[in-house]
């Protein structure tokens, strides 16, 4: 067997151009479009990056952006009155702190400071105690499960009964996808196991998997005969394991791998995720997909 790959490229166009035609048209119905700030702090390479990526998706979708970049001797104090700022401006909808942050800042502080109904990365404990809850309680689903789940679905992979087992256990992509595949709904309703470090017996979980996600961190940890044939792989994992030179820029890049053995595991899945562009390209889009919502949630068009 041959997977099909699940590019996240590919879906990320379908779902920016949804986004696109909703925001021209509450723009022409109601003269508002959704405002995103995007505040970073410090010169950190893969933050700016990331950042960087986030706003040019904004401004391609026509939303307010609003930039603000603070050099890493900020204090506490300073950020959260930012957040503050922030949080009362009637225009932005979206609160983005880029994480991680300078050492002498309490990122949980900071986190929490965002107003609930304007915190997109949806890392805000309310949000997390709603994402627990389901239902019409969800506002903000965090980005990467969020992403992970919308490729399931678009990909037709039935969930329901399905096994699913994820691999990692954080709180921005392990526990929130868990809980996510576990929920009464569409796009859910599967039989979940988390597996983590003092798992023990990682191949065990593994080979009876029908959705395999797996965000853990280490290049090629999922070992091809640990999938079983015809499942749903799903590699958040995004491990730097030297460098090339690009044929496009001729400039050193980053080489990267992820966490499952992606040339042997695609004879043997039924869907599968390259690593780069898979998972990585849904996570800002559905980030641009929170934003438009809070405004939605605001309009009372949601
Ligand atoms: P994290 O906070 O480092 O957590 C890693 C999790 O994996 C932990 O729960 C850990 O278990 C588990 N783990 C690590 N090694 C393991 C092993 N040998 N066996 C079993 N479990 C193991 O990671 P994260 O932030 O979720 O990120 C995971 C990966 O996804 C990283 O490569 C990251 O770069 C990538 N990522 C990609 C995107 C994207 O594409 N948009 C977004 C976020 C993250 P313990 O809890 O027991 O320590």
């Amino acid at each position: 067997m041959t997977a099909k790959l699940l590019k996240g490229k590919e879906i990320r166009e379908e779902i920016l151009a949804e986004i696109k035609a909703e925001v021209d048209e509450i723009k022409e119905e109601h003269g508002v479009v959704p405002g995103l700030v995007t505040i970073l702090i410090g010169e950190d390479p893969a933050s700016v990056s990331y950042v960087t990526a986030k706003i040019k998706t904004a401004n391609s979708l026509g939303f307010k952006e609003v930039q603000v970049n603070k050099p890493d001797t900020i204090s506490e104090e300073e950020l959260l009155a930012l957040v503050d700022k922030y949080n009362k401006d009637d225009t932005v909808h979206g609160v983005l702190v880029q994480l991680p942050l300078p050492e002498h800042i309490d990122e949980k502080k900071v986190i929490t400071a965002i107003d609930p109904d304007k915190d997109v990365d949806g890392f805000h404990p309310i949000n997390m105690g709603r994402l627990v809850i389901g239902g019409s309680e969800v506002k903000f689903l965090p980005s990467t499960p969020a992403g992970i789940q919308e490729m399931i679905k678009r990909a037709g992979v039935k969930t329901e009964g399905a096994e699913a087992v994820v691999v990692g256990r954080s709180n921005i992509v392990g526990k929130p996808i868990a809980i996510m595949l576990m929920q009464k709904a569409d796009g859910a309703n599967a039989t979940v196991s988390v597996i983590h470090t003092r798992t023990r017996d990682m191949a065990f979980h593994c080979k009876r998997a029908d959705i395999l996600i797996v965000a853990a961190g280490v290049p090629g940890l999922v070992k091809p005969e640990w999938i079983k044939p015809g499942a749903c792989v799903i590699d958040v994992g995004v491990n730097r394991v030297g460098y090339k030179i690009s044929k496009k820029t001729g400039k050193k890049v980053a080489l990267l791998k992820g966490d499952v053995d992606f040339e042997a595991a695609q004879e043997i899945a039924g869907w599968i995720t390259p690593v780069p562009g898979g998972v990585g390209p849904m996570t800002i889009t559905m980030l641009m997909r929170n934003t438009l919502n809070s405004l939605k949630y605001k309009l009372g068009i949601s």
